[in-house]
């Protein structure tokens, strides 16, 4: 039997975890050919931290050698980029003019690292972090250059600084917010989290914002000024100020799209043909920048792109850590708090430990923990499942599993016996 034509665009985590997923549910349905950007297979892309710090090889993060892809007879476009999606044809085509018709079409073009729109954003040695070509252009900047500014003080901005000081660059850190990774940590967390950082020499301008990039006077960035005039000297400056969806190619084949490309809870796009994962997609109105929601969207999807159409994607509780060694950190869900909510508090300046907790109706909607994160994989449990912790309520900062294992077992449920008697 003639198999259908199934084309991906973006060969990076979301698009090869859907195939691998799909592959192991019907291996003979497709002929796959992936069109990938990048001229290198699959890679974890979050490793691209302990890369950048010197900690790992390109090899050593590579997800799908050459082989996987010949193995399940893929047809791997690399170095090709995807610039149309001719709908009524049902054909994509590639930057070299190439062309791959399809049945079924997956969308897995991923982010790209927001821009500010400065004076000098276009200058020699203003980078990106999104790739392993930005990875090793900062590698190289590192070697031949001292100052470097990295603008975001969100997780990659902080993985970058890091990487970049423990190769020898004298970092500074520009955020616009009042404490570091202001989205994922209280206030508190944020400022011990700093203190640790600078501890490790990297140097913050916090509440500070950037007006333009200078120029050294040979084309490469040579400062960057601050809206309040002041300058910093800057040789390589990182733009790590959050990212924005690949969704131009989608948007002008006419796919609906938001922030990201609008999905359903199977994944399909609005045209039933084509399915949308990963960063460029949204769904329910969010679009997920963690690797942990996509690899839920990928089983989701393939499951349907299988023909097998019984799982639904309901959307994902999100959790946070930071890939800089010796520096522990957790959050999830509403750390915040708020009205109608309860705060447990634990700070042991000491030993460098904090835990907050966040309480609604007995059930843990948020956690925030710095130094020691050893019980975090239980609190995400319990914000994701809400489960009624009235029982633990006394015993939740520390160890709560252990406490929980304590509990008397919930008494068996005995079903009421409805079978007909025999009156004798
Ligand atoms: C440095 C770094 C550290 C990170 N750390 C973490 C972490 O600790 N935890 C976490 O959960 N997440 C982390 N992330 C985020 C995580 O890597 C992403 O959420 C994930 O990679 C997104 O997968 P994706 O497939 O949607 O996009 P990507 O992995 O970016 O893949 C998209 C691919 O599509 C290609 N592409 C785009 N357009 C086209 C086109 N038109 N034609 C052909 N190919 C195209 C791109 O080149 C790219 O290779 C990190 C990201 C970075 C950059």
């Amino acid at each position: 039997m003639k198999k259908l034509r199934l084309v991906v665009i973006g060969n990076g985590m979301a698009g090869v975890r859907t195939l691998e997923e799909l592959l192991r549910l019907a291996p003979d349905l497709y002929d796959i050919t992936l069109f990938g950007a990048e001229p290198h297979p699959n890679y974890n892309r979050i490793l691209l931290s302990p890369v950048l710090a010197g900690e790992q090889d390109f090899d050593d993060i590579v997800l799908n050698d050459l082989d996987w892809y010949a193995a399940h007879g893929i047809e791997l476009r690399l170095g090709r980029t995807v610039v149309a999606i001719d709908r009524p044809r049902r054909r994509v085509i590639a930057d070299d003019g190439s062309e791959a018709a399809y049945d079924r079409l997956l969308i897995a073009t991923g982010s790209s690292p927001f821009v500010l729109p400065v004076p000098g954003n276009d200058l020699q040695g203003v980078l990106g972090y999104r790739d392993i070509a930005d990875t090793r252009a900062m590698m190289e900047a590192a070697r031949a250059h001292r100052h470097a500014v990295v603008i975001g003080g969100g997780l990659l901005g902080l993985e970058a600084a890091n990487g970049l000081t423990r190769r020898g660059m004298d970092v500074t850190v520009v955020h616009i917010g009042d404490w570091l990774l202001d989205r994922q940590l209280d206030r508190t967390a944020g400022e011990l989290l700093r203190g640790a950082l600078e501890a490790r020499g990297i140097r913050f301008r916090l509440r500070s914002q950037t007006a333009a990039l200078l120029d050294d006077g040979a084309g490469r960035v040579g400062a960057l000024r601050f809206a309040d005039g002041r300058e910093i000297p800057a040789d390589l400056v990182v733009m790590a100020a959050g990212i924005r969806p690949n969704v131009r190619l989608a948007a002008d084949a006419g796919l609906p799209c938001g922030r990201g490309i609008l999905v359903d809870d199977t994944l399909q796009t609005f045209d039933p043909r084509i399915y949308a994962v990963g960063e460029c997609a949204s769904h329910r109105g969010i679009a997920y920048g963690l690797v942990a929601p996509l690899f839920e969207q990928a089983r989701v999807c393939a499951n349907h792109l299988a023909m097998l159409g019984f799982s639904r994607y309901p959307g994902s509780v999100t959790s946070t850590k930071l890939k800089v060694t010796g520096i522990d950190l957790f959050s999830a869900g509403d750390f915040m708090g708020g009205e109608g909510s309860e705060t447990l508090t634990l700070r042991d300046p000491v030993a460098g430990i904090y835990r907050k907790l966040v309480i609604r109706d007995d059930r843990l909607v948020g956690a925030c923990l710095y130094g020691d994160t050893r019980d975090s994989a239980w609190y995400l449990r319990q914000i994701r499942e809400r489960r009624d912790l009235a029982a633990l309520r006394d015993r939740l900062m520390f160890d709560p599993a252990d406490a929980e294992a304590e509990l008397p077992a919930p008494c068996p449920v005995v079903e009421p016996d409805l079978s007909i008697r025999q009156c004798a």
